[in-house]
Parts: C-alpha cells; sequence; structure tokens
C-alpha cells in the first residue's frame, strides 16, 4: 500500500476537487485541504 498523499481530499468532509473546490490551508505545520463548504463551519469552531 502506497501513501495516498497526492489525492486531495476535504479534512471535514473528505470531498474531492473532482465534486467541489478545495483551498488548500495548513494546520499546525501540515498541509491540509478544506473544500468552500467546509471553510465556514471551521471558521465558526464547528458544531
Ligand atoms: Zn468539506
Amino acid at each position: 500500500m502506497q501513501e495516498e498523499e497526492s489525492i486531495n481530499a476535504c479534512l471535514h468532509c473528505g470531498a474531492t476537487s473532482d465534486r467541489v473546490v478545495l483551498l488548500q490551508c495548513e494546520d499546525k505545520g501540515t498541509l491540509r485541504w478544506v473544500c468552500v463548504r467546509c471553510l465556514p463551519i471551521l471558521i465558526h469552531g464547528g458544531h
């Protein structure tokens, strides 16, 4: 099994860029991806 880092998916919902627009962000020094739908949720601190 190889790492699947090359497949970018939203860290919150797992959607890929085939379905949604993904934005790259950095969390504690790690690059992650978040989709435009989940970005507002993360900004507001989730539930
Ligand atoms: Zn998402």
